[in-house]
């Protein structure tokens, strides 16, 4: 059975007293559209996060120099790499550590941990991930460190569920490098985003329909000529992580922003391989919204009476802990059999991290929208936070795959099976 280590959990301490000290006093401000860098900076900082980015690259330069790994789109499978851009980019980090991270941001501010992950872990992680050493060092270390923000834009308003076969965002080769043309929106940080991986259709002009063409993967810098940026969307909760558009027009950019420098023949993968990442990757944080619902709910039903009476006596109330609790039990260990496999070595299959992804994030859901409900009038005020977690669970059901995508890859799984 996967536990959390001493180690694992002194961390989740200083991380959840680095959260209560310095996150949850400036939650409201950054519900109300302070943008959150600032504080993951700090937290980058208290952590020592940009050392251990550093040198886990420097490791992982160095053995590349001497000929044990080479400077390629997959020279990223060294163990270093890997652990410096752990879910969520706690850099050094192993997933455990990271999962640990997750949970206890996640329990103060979700949308503060989504915006996080999405810089240093979504688009942090692909440029570690498949990019050249160069690249690593130009784009993707400065997002472990926290120097620069981050985004990942894969969705557009023409294509979300079905992003690849329906992207209609294209690069045409041209001299030795590309023009790219799109629009990309719903991506996290994008407002304030520094560097932003994109994926964009080949355009080769041999006639291959648009559906048909090869998907590839481009750094852009929010100063390349033809990049905007939108302002932050209005949106139902997340509020902490500003979600927006990228603009390209004629983005004229040189073959080292190809990620990897070459045009891979499958170029879907490294979007299924961030897809895969970050389905598996929401489970801290939906344990996160629960456990915290959960706390929230014991406290409030031991404290509140109606008719002389503790509403924690009440059966009805009873039913929704113990659902709470459940749910908290299966989430914490679908996400300890997803540390267990990758301890090994391994990954969940795709249909083992879609029902992951598909159970976590509704049990999430249901536990925060039951506690507002628990709550009464108080569950309805900012004040006890369970109204922020059903806002921002529910973006759980459609980030990454909305529950459908996940059932069909589910249902797909099952009939090919038996
Ligand atoms: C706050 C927020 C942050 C996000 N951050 C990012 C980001 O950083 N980067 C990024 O690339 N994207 C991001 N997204 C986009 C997100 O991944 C998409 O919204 C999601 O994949 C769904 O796509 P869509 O919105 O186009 O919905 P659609 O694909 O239009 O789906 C609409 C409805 O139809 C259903 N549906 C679609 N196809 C089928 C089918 N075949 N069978 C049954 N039902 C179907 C869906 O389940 C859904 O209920 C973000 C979205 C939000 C809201």
């Amino acid at each position: 059975m996967f536990e959390f280590t001493e180690e694992h959990k002194m961390v989740g301490q200083m991380v959840r007293r680095w959260a209560t000290e310095k996150l949850e006093p400036e939650v409201d401000a950054i519900e109300a559209g302070e943008p959150p860098y600032d504080l993951m900076r700090d937290f980058a900082k208290t952590f020592g996060l940009a050392e251990m980015a550093k040198s886990a690259f420097e490791r992982a330069e160095k053995r590349a120099r001497q000929g044990h790994d080479n400077d390629s789109a997959d020279s990223d499978r060294s163990k270093n790499d890997k652990k410096a851009r752990g879910a969520g980019g706690l850099a050094g980090a192993d997933p455990a550590l990271s999962a640990v991270v997750g949970i206890e941001l996640t329990r103060v501010c979700p949308g503060f941990m989504l915006a996080f992950g999405a810089s240093a872990g979504l688009a942090g992680g692909a440029i570690m991930g498949k990019g050249t050493l160069e690249q690593k060092r130009r784009w993707g270390l400065p997002l472990l460190t926290w120097e620069k923000v981050g985004a990942w834009g894969m969705t557009e308003p023409g294509a979300g569920s079905d992003a690849f076969r329906s992207m209609r965002t294209v690069a045409i080769p041209d001299g030795d490098g590309y023009i790219l043309n799109g629009q990309k929106t719903f991506i996290t940080n994008a407002p304030y985003a520094d560097i932003m991986v994109i994926y964009a259709k080949i355009d080769h002009r041999d006639g291959v329909s648009m559906a048909d063409r090869p998907i590839q993967t481009f750094i852009l810098d929010k100063d390349d000529p033809g990049v905007t940026r939108s302002k932050p969307m209005a949106k139902m909760g997340m509020h902490a992580s500003p979600t927006g558009e990228i603009f390209m027009e004629d983005v004229r950019v040189g073959r080292d922003r190809l990620l990897g420098m070459n045009e891979k023949p499958v170029g879907r993968q490294s979007g299924k391989d961030v897809f895969h990442s970050e389905r598996t990757g929401m489970a801290p944080m939906c344990v996160g919204i629960i456990q915290r619902c959960l706390e929230i709910c014991v406290d409030y039903a031991r404290e509140r009476q109606t008719w002389s009476r503790h509403i924690a006596e009440y059966q009805l109330v009873q039913e929704k802990l113990a659902r709470m609790f459940m749910h908290l039990q299966n989430a914490e260990n679908l996400m300890f059999k997803q540390l267990s496999l990758s301890k090994a070595g391994k990954s969940m299959s795709a249909a083992e991290a879609s029902a992951t992804k598909l159970y976590c994030a509704r049990a999430a859901t249901e536990c925060a929208l039951e506690a507002v409900q628990l709550l009464g009038g108080n569950g309805y005020m900012r004040e006890y936070r369970v109204e922020m977690f059903m806002r921002d669970a529910k973006l759980l059901q459609i980030g990454g795959g909305t529950d459908e995508i996940q059932i069909i890859n589910i249902a797909r799984h099952v009939l090919k099976e038996n």
